[in-house]
């Protein structure tokens, strides 16, 4: 069975993409209408770390001296175009920025690629446009530093990396909220995430199995954490659309071998080999399609096995089919 989260999903969201005119041009960015009504499925805190520095709409911009692990360090320095030092300013901004998210009970959160501020992967410290580094900004170093899921903007973009996204992010939300107390919790939600790890992380996938191959029945906590801080980090790393397709077609395949999707209505559903060359909609629309089927055919569909449901669709399957009709 598909494990399912009927919570909507709190994340927070740099305020510039969420269509906020916070930039320091008075401008935005719209990154989240593309979800459309999946919107519905998330509690958004839009936040802006150089608003809450007090530098103001429309600003000057800003560049660091060094990346902003250097800068929380105290060893880099944030400086608008006429340099002035906003360094403490911002920090303070950033600071305020986490506790309103922490507040709001987030976890996840999309950031704007790139910015001196928020950018995490990637941030742009000096003044020129194309200097940027391998790093984060001022607060996406402190977003690092609290092991949520961070998503980029970029992300949203694309349909299919979406999903790719969206998959790896309720996955990681649930096994982050499961309990691992005993070896046995460890196998229990290895079984339900490895095909997205062996996805995504074919060498750790492989080290994992080795690992709870060899794992003792009482195994230490220290141990149990460890091995769920892996597979947590695996679940971060995004696919690719040949290696998201080549796990659709084999899950689908062996449900069909298996017998486990015969008798189902599979609608308009066609799934191509991964030679046949397939447009991306189309791939969305067929990954969608097999989470929806998975969902009321109470099926594991290993590539996307943590699926968001509303709550009262839930409650109604499961009164249409209680979990022990099939047991008569
Ligand atoms: S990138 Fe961050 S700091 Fe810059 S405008 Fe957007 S929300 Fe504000």
């Amino acid at each position: 069975m598909p494990e399912i989260i009927t919570a909507k999903v709190p994340i927070g969201v740099s305020a510039c993409v969420y269509r906020c005119p916070v930039r320091y041009n008075g401008k935005s960015f719209d990154a989240v209408s593309m979800l459309g009504r999946e919107g519905q499925d998330f509690a958004f805190t839009p936040v802006c770390p150089e608003c809450m520095a007090g530098l103001g709409v429309p600003r000057m911009p800003i560049h660091l001296s060094g990346p902003g692990q250097d800068v929380l360090a105290g060893t880099a320095r944030v400086k608008d175009r006429r340099g002035h030092d906003v360094t403490e300013a911002l920090v303070a901004g950033s600071r305020a920025c986490l506790d309103a998210l922490e507040r709001a009970g987030v976890r996840a959160m999309i950031v704007k690629e790139a910015s001196p501020s928020c950018g995490v992967f990637k941030a742009r410290v000096g003044r020129k446009r194309n200097e940027q580094i391998e790093g984060a900004g001022v607060f996406g170093a402190m977003l690092l530093d609290t092991g949520w899921f961070l998503i980029p903007d970029s992300a949203l973009a694309n349909p299919l990396l979406w999903w790719d996204w969206r998959r790896r992010l309720h996955a990681w939300l649930w096994l982050s909220d499961r309990e691992i107390a005993r070896s046995k919790d460890i196998y229990d939600a290895w079984h339900v995430l490895k095909f997205i790890v062996q996805e995504t992380d074919r060498p750790l996938a492989d080290r994992i199995g080795r690992e709870l191959a060899a794992l003792p029945t009482n195994a230490p906590q220290a141990l149990l954490d460890a091995m769920r801080d892996d597979i947590l980090g695996a679940l971060r790393k995004p696919s690719t659309r040949p290696r998201i397709k080549q796990a659709m077609w084999k899950t689908y395949v062996h449900a069909k071998k298996s017998g486990t999707l015969s008798g189902i209505d599979l609608h308009d559903l066609t799934v191509n080999s991964p030679e046949v060359s397939e447009n991306l909609m189309q791939l969305v629309k067929e990954l969608t399609v097999l989470e929806r089927v998975s969902f009321e055919n109470d099926l594991l569909f290993g590539t996307s096995p943590v699926i968001r449901r509303d709550g009262r669709r839930v409650a109604a399957r499961e009164k249409e089919s209680p979990p022990d009709a099939s047991a008569t």
